[in-house]
């Protein structure tokens, strides 16, 4: 299916513990699966500037080659179609394990690949780890707390979480990811980092992604209904996607005894409602709110708890959530055709 791909060797080095970000470090061949998504494109842009040589591996179910086009200019960048459901062999030093739909929509659309992804996806991707002596992180998720008795999330909790519901496909196959990355861990000393990222919003989400930020901006600014599921009162707390991928590389560069789970996201904590509010007031839009069927399982609450994050990455998130907005609704603006607006009739 892939056959043996060897990249290009390039020399690693130690990890330069003067480097706060942890992004300067010597060039080492990255492996970044789910590279064409929202997050993954982002991640493999930070990567390239820091001078690495990255591998973006997507099946392109969810992401976008356009997210990746201007990257193909760089000779240090490559791309590989291939779905991690099955395996895999490369010369990597790192690997960084974003590949899986991410948004409720997309991962209840197939559920089985969804937990076939989260969890034969990891073993494949960890086991290409313990073949290589790669450091490998893993993309989980604040969805690992289910619908949480514990507010804010601190990492020792853990969850409340159905084990069969329309959710369960994507919060037990990350659970179950996370199990496997701390069993290689300790059965065959792979080194591990995992992050548990919450909402995390902004350019080159796709326009059909299903998530709240991404719909409520796509409504105000086609003039279209803004669509609350519920009565809008229960809360989500609202990452911009640089903060995120900063955090990111910081836990991929910390001391190996640091495996995690290190929570990520920004502790502000929005109410659907006022969300709706503020993309209505930053767009200028004359959509109407309407409500929705408040979709089965969907948690309550959110809020991380990020004292680890600050204390062992010296992380925290600097975009507050009006200007993340404004500049995800630039993106959006340029993205969506005029003729399909509404805005100005
Ligand atoms: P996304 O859907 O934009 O990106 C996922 C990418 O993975 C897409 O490019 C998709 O084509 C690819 N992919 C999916 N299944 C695959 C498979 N089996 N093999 C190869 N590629 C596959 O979502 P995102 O928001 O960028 O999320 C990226 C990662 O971060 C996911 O693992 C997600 O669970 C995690 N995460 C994201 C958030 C968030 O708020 N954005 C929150 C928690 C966790
Ligand atoms: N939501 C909403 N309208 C939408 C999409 C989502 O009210 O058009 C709600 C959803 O029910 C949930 C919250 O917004 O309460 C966040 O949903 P999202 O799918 O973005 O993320 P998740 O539920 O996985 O945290």
């Amino acid at each position: 299916y892939l056959g043996k791909i060897r990249a290009r060797s390039v020399q690693a080095s130690a990890r330069d513990a003067n480097c706060p970000s942890g992004i300067h470090r010597s060039p080492k061949r990255v492996l970044v699966t789910g590279g064409a998504g929202f997050l993954g494109s982002h991640l493999c842009e930070t990567l390239l500037a820091a001078g690495h040589q990255v591998i973006c591996l997507d099946n392109f179910s969810t992401g976008m080659r356009r997210n990746i086009t201007h990257l193909k200019r760089v000779d240090r960048f490559n791309v590989i179609a291939h779905d991690i459901v099955h395996p895999l062999d490369l010369e990597v030093d790192e690997i960084y394990n974003l590949a899986c739909p991410a948004s409720p929509p997309h991962y209840q659309a197939d559920p089985i690949h969804t937990t076939k992804t989260c969890v034969l996806g990891s073993l494949n991707l960890l086991e290409l780890a313990a073949r290589t002596g790669a450091r490998i992180l893993q993309a989980s998720t604040s969805e690992v707390y289910g619908d949480p008795n514990v507010h804010p999330q601190v990492e020792s909790y853990w969850g409340n979480v159905n084990s069969f519901g329309p959710r369960s496909c994507y919060d037990e196959g990350k659970r179950c990811a996370e199990t496997l990355f701390f069993d290689f861990h300790n059965t065959h000393g792979v080194e591990i980092k995992i992050i548990r990222i919450f909402n995390t919003y902004g350019p080159r989400m796709r326009p059909d992604d299903g998530r709240v930020v991404s719909n409520f901006i796509v409504q105000a600014l086609t003039g279209q209904d803004i669509t609350i599921y519920g009565d809008g009162s229960q809360t989500r707390s609202f990452c911009f996607v640089d903060d995120l991928i900063g955090g990111m590389v910081r836990m991929m560069a910390s001391p190996s005894s640091l495996t995690g789970p290190v929570n990520l996201g920004n502790p502000g904590e929005f109410t659907i409602r006022e969300l709706a509010e503020q993309v209505i007031g930053l767009t200028g839009s004359r959509s109407q709110i309407i409500h929705r069927a408040l979709p089965v399982d969907d948690p309550r609450q959110r809020r991380p708890d990020i004292s680890l994050a600050m204390q062992e990455l010296d992380w925290r998130p600097k975009i507050d959530l009006s200007s993340g907005l404004r500049q995800t609704i630039d993106y959006f603006d340029g993205v969506l055709t005029r003729p399909a607006r509404e805005l100005e009739a």
